[in-house]
């Protein structure tokens, strides 16, 4: 239950404490503090602090977690807030490299708007390619990631080499350090492109929606079996990493799935599928509104309560796995974890405040036009030009992340700017996606209490806290060493300016 008082009220309470904001979780009190600093008192301790009540007990504990204000290191305070928001420092740090639209799976949420393997016409041309690439060692991030995508970028692997090779010659005069992502079904790869692939440091990253029934139905092979061939080229790229002596914990394949309605009575085969298939990480990512799933709403949405009964039996099991040895974690609890028990920001674009479109993020679509983020670049593959910033042959890098629709987006996903999530007990860990709420809501601005987004991030968040609430040792130990962010530095072009 939440309790009904507003900060304003609060504040006025005993005036020794910093200002934040509470929620009934697990059966006590959770404060969080501007800063994202956290704690639990028991009902009774708040009704005592909303009455002016601080015992020296309660004070001594509050003082501990930085909620007394004449305690408050503020010096230190400040260094961490400037820590944690230290990505406002960096500029677009992910380019999002469209390479072609053609797919030869057909999916039935496809986010990325994917057109028949005739279509030739949607590939990216080497020209388009390199004026994408210079645009994005531009930016003034010194590290920057070029990530693959489609369509299936494999379709239009001369591009993707051309792309790496010329990225690498050009960045020797730039001098950043650069890392390559690929997202692809692996049903076009073979061991050339895989040599290539490994040899470049490029790293990989595919989908898997569950067991083999259950993916191949969303993921339509015609001709063939996508959940084998995945499988198949999960197991030898994780092999050759083993073979190049990197640590498997580290270095392994990311899978990502896609939870639509099929998926969701079966949380535990789920995560047993990817446990076997030895991915370390699942991301249980509700279906979004972007691309084909937009069309395709009726047939695989779903209530979000029941996504987060799914999330919570998942998680459960992924938790009691982990008690059992088995070493895996939810990407989801991993990115909130990580700024609730550490302080920092993950920086993963999709939940900061501001969000990453167009300051973190561009995305180079086949045709050269730059929008603020991929989910812009799907948005207008569905007809929606609203996040197109401008063309790889036009327009200049301070063009596009100056321009008024980024500008228009920083304000938009700026949470303490936005109502609801000003006042809510999450500020400090979350994020909203303008581009989420103009699809579903009809302006970048959301309405949180009507927003399918807004209802993840807080049934997620409020189930980690019950757990924290709980206190399980073992639990606490394992959501420790998901916050634990260990560098794959075998990724990471080194820097080779002359
Ligand atoms: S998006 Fe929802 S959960 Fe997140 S801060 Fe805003 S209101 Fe809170």
């Amino acid at each position: 239950m939440q309790v009904q008082l507003s900060t304003e009220q609060t504040a006025k309470s005993p005036g020794k404490l910093v200002p934040f904001r509470f929620r009934g979780v697990g059966g006590k009190v959770l404060l969080t503090s501007y800063f994202g600093d956290w704690t639990f008192v028991s009902d009774e301790e708040f009704r005592g602090l909303y009455r002016g009540e601080l015992s020296d007990e309660l004070s001594g504990r509050l003082a501990e977690h930085n909620f007394i204000a004449d305690k408050l290191d503020v010096a230190r305070t400040a260094e961490r807030m400037r820590h944690k928001k230290r990505f406002l420092n960096w500029g677009p740090i992910l380019h999002v490299m469209v390479v072609t639209l053609r797919c030869n799976e057909t999916c039935v949420y496809c986010h990325a708007s994917r057109t028949d393997m005739d279509r030739v016409d949607t590939d990216m041309s080497k020209e388009t390619a390199e004026k994408s690439v210079d645009l994005a060692l531009r930016s003034t991030a010194p590290r920057i990631t070029m990530e693959f995508q489609g369509g299936e970028p494999l379709v239009n692997f001369p591009v993707v080499k051309h792309i790496i090779e010329y990225a690498k010659e050009r960045n020797r005069a730039y001098g950043k350090e650069i890392e390559f992502t690929m997202v692809s079904n692996f049903s076009l790869m073979d061991d050339d492109k895989l040599d290539y692939l490994v040899e470049n440091k490029v790293q990989m990253c595919t989908s898997i929606d569950g067991p083999e029934k259950l993916h191949n139905k969303q993921r339509v092979l015609v001709g063939g079996n996508a959940y084998q061939l995945a499988a198949k080229w999960i197991e030898k790229i994780n092999e050759r990493y083993v073979k190049l002596g990197l640590d498997p914990v580290l270095y392994h394949v990311e899978a990502l799935l896609t939870t639509t309605r099929g998926a969701l009575d079966m949380p535990k085969e789920i995560v047993d599928t990817y446990s076997n298939l030895g991915c370390r990480s699942i991301f249980l990512r509700p279906v979004d509104p972007f691309g084909f799933a937009g069309r395709t709403q009726s047939t695989i949405e779903y209530e979000r309560l029941r996504y987060m009964n799914f999330y919570r039996s998942a998680v459960d099991y992924i938790i009691e796995l982990n008690k059992q040895g088995t070493q895996v974690l939810e990407r989801y609890a991993s990115i909130f974890l990580t700024k609730i028990l550490t302080g920092d920001d993950p920086n993963f674009l999709d939940i900061r405040s501001p969000s990453g479109a167009g300051i973190g993020q561009l995305a180079y679509s086949y045709d050269g036009n730059v929008y603020a983020s991929d989910e812009g670049r799907m948005l207008a593959a569905a007809g929606d030009e609203t996040f197109l910033l401008g063309n790889v042959e036009t327009t200049g890098y301070r063009e596009l992340v100056t321009h008024d629709t980024v500008r228009s987006m920083l304000v938009a996903s700026n949470l303490d700017a936005q109502p609801d999530c000003v006042n809510c007990t999450y500020n400090p860990y979350c994020g909203a996606k303008p581009e989420d709420n103009y699809i579903k809501l009809g302006s970048i601005h959301g309405r949180m209490r009507e927003s399918n987004v807004c209802a993840v991030h807080k049934g997620i968040q409020d189930y980690l806290f019950e757990k924290l609430a709980e206190a399980d040792e073992d639990t606490l130990e394992i959501f420790r060493r998901w916050t634990t962010i260990r560098e794959r530095t075998h990724f990471v072009q080194a820097a080779a300016a002359s």
